[in-house]
């Protein structure tokens, strides 16, 4: 699985809107759920298609 908890990293994992999976950053701004394929955009945040 992606979800990782490195101590503290303060790495927030964005989880997905849709299916609570944490989300995997593809790019910066760019975040996709590797469990139901969801996209999400920073520059959107809350939104996804
Ligand atoms: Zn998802």
């Amino acid at each position: 699985m992606q979800v990782e908890n490195n101590g503290s990293g303060g790495n927030d994992a964005i989880a997905c809107p849709r299916c609570n999976h944490a989300m995997i950053e593809i790019q910066a701004c760019h975040l996709l759920c590797g469990n139901c394929g969801s996209h999400l955009d920073c520059s959107d945040k809350g939104s996804y298609w």
